[in-house]
């Protein structure tokens, strides 16, 4: 009995275990079912967070969400599970092979902001120790960032840089052909002695590498300094006029007081002679009335010495006039004398002028203005005799490589060489003029068309045989002419047209010809 009491009891004590065993096993399954749920919502989170990596990857992990959301089939979703395992480990390498490419690819951007010119010190320091760091591999996006941010820095740098440089704009083709031509204005214009130094660095300026801000300013330099010019020669022709208008003036004065002199003189002498008149009328009347000789006597007496009061102040009256016109004509003489010297001045200064406008400042040839007019008398001579006359046209061959190859100036210099070899190699009846840039006009009269081909070809081969020496290089200057001779009823101009086209025809035959137009 006793021991069925104690078995009892220790059953109750096995029952009692039992139920806290289960009970602490159901405890920690709710702990276990608990965890793994937090777990699982971790996964569904992080699974989300590497969404937009790769699709396949997207899709997988949006089929493992699902499974992992019904918690009780939670083992179906196993195999999934290890795929995504497997995507995962490809797509890291494949994140760190792009984040070594991008590192690659940051560092030639960094080396090619470093060719950049006019970089300032700091942040050329700047960007090199940055392309030290960049040496270091990337391990994470987040290495990556930063770097980028960075170099959108440098540029923004950059750019704040160039526009505090101003607006520096780029040089075209354009601006160059733009300076050239000016530099050539500027040689064809007579400027004064003391622009000439200003106008020589302006035309320096333009020759070698130029801003645009240069071509502008010597733009704006020459404009004022022709301003300048026709400023001055406006106040010099004012001037003359000035002088011309006081002189005139003077001269009608002098006119005018001699004038009315004359009048007030011939008055007194026309009442002086009146006088006198009526002296003798008296005397006359004295001695017909009068037949008492003494009182004719002394009546003859008075009116003798009255008559000779009044010639002597004729004679006074006469003399003073003299003077008077003595001393009015040398002022007159004088005025006219100052007034021609003026004027001679002035027709000089014009003559010079005029001279300088039909001269080619840099050549010293006969410039177009010239050529117009030796056409127009050679055309009227043409017609009055019939004697033949040719027009021929030259141009350099290929100025522009001697230009492009060895600068303007040694251009110029070249040009002018060619000229005096042009005007040396004619006769003093033949006219030859520069028509613009490397072109020239020859006037050739009486010349036969035998003649006319020899003759360029001996001009042509003057030109070629200038031993020019440019940069220790030995060069051959040619040139292309074409001639026409003026025929019946043409006017100069369409024998100037045909040379023209015949100098065309000789260009495209390889140049270093004549071709005269038949
Ligand atoms: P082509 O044989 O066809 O005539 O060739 P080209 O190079 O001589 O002819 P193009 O018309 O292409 O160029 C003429 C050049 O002459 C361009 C221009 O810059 C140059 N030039 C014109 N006038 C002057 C000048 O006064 N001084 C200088 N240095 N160059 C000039
Ligand atoms: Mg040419
Ligand atoms: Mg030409």
């Amino acid at each position: 009995m006793k021991d069925a009491v104690a078995s009892t009891s220790q059953l109750s004590v096995l029952q009692q275990k039992l139920y806290s065993a289960r009970q602490a096993l159901d405890d920690m399954s709710e702990d276990y079912n608990e965890k793994l749920q937090l777990l699982l919502q971790f996964i569904a989170q992080l699974s989300i967070a590497c969404k937009g990596q790769n699709i396949e990857l997207d899709n997988k992990l949006a089929k493992l969400r699902h499974k992992l959301s019904r918690f009780n089939q939670i083992d179906e979703s196993l195999a999934d599970l290890e795929e995504v395992d497997g995507i995962l480990k490809q797509q890291y390498g494949r994140v760190m092979q792009q984040l070594e490419e991008s590192r690659g690819s940051l560092s030639s951007i960094i080396s090619q902001i470093q060719r950049l010119d006019s970089l300032p010190i700091k942040l050329k320091k700047e960007i090199s120790y940055f392309k030290k760091e960049l040496v270091k591999p990337f391990h994470t996006y987040w290495d990556y960032i930063p770097k980028v941010e960075k170099i959108v820095y440098f540029y923004n740098e950059i750019l704040n840089e160039q526009l505090k440089l101003g607006d520096k704009f780029e040089v075209l083709p354009k601006h160059r052909q733009s300076a050239q031509e000016l530099a050539q204005m500027l040689s064809e214009i007579e400027f004064r002695k003391e622009q000439q130094e200003q106008i020589s660095s302006i035309k320096l300026s333009l020759t070698d590498e130029f801003e645009l801000d240069t071509l502008l300013s010597a733009y704006q330099v020459v404009l004022s300094l022709l301003l300048d010019n026709i400023a001055k020669e406006k106040t010099a022709s004012q001037e003359f006029l000035y002088i011309l208008n006081g002189a005139l003036s003077n001269v009608r004065e002098v006119v005018t007081d001699s004038y009315s002199h004359s009048v007030k003189s011939f008055q007194v002498a026309k009442k002086l002679n009146g006088e006198i008149n009526s002296q003798v009328d008296n005397i006359d009347g004295s001695v017909t009335d009068i037949n008492d000789i003494n009182h004719l006597k002394n009546q003859v007496t008075e009116q003798l010495l009255a008559l000779r009061t009044a010639l002597s102040r004729k004679e006074a009256l006469e003399n003073r006039e003299q003077i008077q016109l003595r001393q009015s004509v040398d002022a007159l003489r004088r005025e006219l004398n100052e007034l021609s010297k003026e004027t001679e001045n002035y027709k000089e200064r014009l003559f010079e002028q005029q001279k300088l406008n039909l001269l080619d400042t840099l050549t010293q040839l006969p410039n177009r203005a010239a050529l117009q007019e030796r056409m127009e008398i050679e055309y009227r001579n043409y017609k009055r005799t019939k004697q033949p006359l040719w027009v021929a046209v030259a141009d350099i061959d290929h100025f522009k490589s001697i230009n492009d190859s060895f600068g303007h100036s040694t251009g110029d210099k070249t040009l002018q060489v060619i000229a005096m070899a042009l005007k040396n190699s004619l006769r003093e009846t033949e006219f030859v003029s520069r028509f613009g840039g490397e072109e020239f006009v020859f006037l050739l009269p009486d010349v036969s068309e035998s003649d006319i081909k020899p003759l360029l070809n001996r001009v042509r081969e003057k030109v070629k045989s200038i031993p020019f020496k440019f940069k220790n290089q030995r060069i051959t200057v040619t040139v292309s002419i074409g001639a026409a001779q003026i025929i019946e009823n043409e006017l100069i101009t369409e024998t100037f047209e045909r040379a023209d086209a015949a100098l065309y025809k000789a260009k495209h035959q390889s140049r270093d010809r004549v071709i005269i137009d038949s």
